[in-house]
């Protein structure tokens, strides 16, 4: 069950509810939810752990605080486009899979996505953002290859290739809120 809290003014947030005992947050391609452990109702989980929301929030202020000193790439399309392709048949190779095609497109919620079938869609709005952080995002949508769900298997092999993949994680959230204020 997913839903959305609104922090003043103009802060919103993913929430989803868990049989979990502690909250956590979860990252995925740029967006971000926090996972509540399961209450009476939704207003109740929120309720109970204001506290740890209120840190969230916090760190996304000094993210975004941070993020003014980052500045967005001026990369071209075709350079982009090249960029991706080549990270894309790099990993695959790596990993053994293949992949269908590559769709660019702007996406409302994520930097990228995978289907069962192999087709990889992935945001225009990435071009904005560093070499190494468009390689992290492409080599997770090609890990999908092996791993469709975001499971445990899933992270082990992120984590074999970026032990710190937790703080890319918040990095691309840095950057998906500049280019998100941007594209507003
Ligand atoms: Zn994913």
């Amino acid at each position: 069950m997913v839903f959305h809290i609104q922090i003043k003014p103009d802060h919103q947030y993913r929430v989803e509810l868990r049989k979990i005992k502690e909250p956590v947050l979860e990252f995925n391609s740029g967006q971000m939810t926090m996972i509540l452990p399961k209450a009476a109702n939704q207003d109740e989980a929120v309720k109970k752990h204001i506290a740890w929301i209120s840190k969230v929030h916090g760190n996304v202020l000094y993210s975004l605080q941070q993020a003014e000193e980052r500045t967005l790439e001026k990369r071209k399309q075709a350079d982009f486009r090249q960029l991706v392709w080549e990270y894309a048949e790099a990993y695959s190779h790596e990993l053994g899979v293949d992949f269908y095609k590559i769709k660019f497109k702007k996406l409302d919620e994520k930097w990228a996505s995978c289907d069962t079938r192999g087709n990889l869609t992935v945001n225009t709005l990435l071009k904005k953002l560093p070499d190494e952080l468009i390689e992290f995002v492409i080599f997770h949508e090609i890990v999908h290859r092996l791993e469709m769900n975001h499971g445990k298997n899933f992270w082990k092999l992120i984590k074999q290739k970026y032990p710190d993949h937790k703080s890319i994680d918040m990095e691309l959230f840095v950057y998906w809120l500049m280019v998100e204020r941007i594209a507003k």
